[in-house]
């Protein structure tokens, strides 16, 4: 539709999730009408996401360092330890501030249809940090839809079998959604109304 650089642009945004054709052209049209100063900023932003930001070793939440600064944090217990999907649910549980665990990003859930199978999960590391023997409750805090149920019985059948106790999150958020948009407080009722599974 336009030529060159700012079609680049178009393009580019257009392949971010969430941004459709119109979106990414008023995008366009608003960096190319910005202040320079801003836009450099926005770049900057975007290139040291890429060269700093890395999955830390030990529970691949986002990190800056070898370790996140949950798994650096010694005030924080290793014998509870709660399994998200994402990133952005560590980010979610945090606010409730009812958590003084430690965490563990698989990376997604189990999905037949898109693919997703346990090995595509981080799952067998896991398993390895449960076999360190320190972890008494693991919590079960994927999302509650199909894929996050799924994802739940298959960890509390692999994971029960070894003595430690499982619980899932108490009923009251909302069925067929996504935990991050979850308000503070009905993350941290159903943190603190887990249920063993
Ligand atoms: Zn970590």
């Amino acid at each position: 539709m336009y030529e060159g650089a700012i079609q680049d642009l178009i393009d580019e945004l257009g392949r971010l999730p969430g941004v459709g054709p119109k979106s990414a052209q008023r995008i366009a049209f608003h960096v190319l009408s910005a202040d320079p100063a801003d836009v450099t900023r926005l770049a900057t932003a975007l290139r040291k996401v890429k060269e700093l930001v890395r999955f830390c070793t030990t529970c691949y939440n986002v990190a800056e360092s070898e370790q996140c600064r949950i798994c650096r944090d010694p005030r924080r217990t290793d014998e509870v330890l709660c399994v998200v999907e994402e990133p952005k649910d560590v980010v979610a549980i945090e606010r409730t501030g009812e958590f003084r665990g430690r965490y563990h990003v698989l990376g997604g859930a189990i999905n037949p249809l898109e693919g997703i199978g346990p090995d595509n999960l981080r799952i067998r590391e896991l398993m390895a940090r449960l076999s360190g023997g320190e972890v008494k409750e693991l919590i079960l805090a994927t999302d509650p839809n199909t894929e996050g149920e799924a994802t739940a019985t298959y960890l509390a059948l692999l994971v029960k079998p070894m003595g430690i106790a499982v619980t899932r999150l108490a009923s009251g958020l909302p069925v067929g959604g996504d935990l991050e948009y979850a308000d503070e407080i009905t993350l941290g009722r159903a943190f603190e109304g887990r249920r063993a599974i």
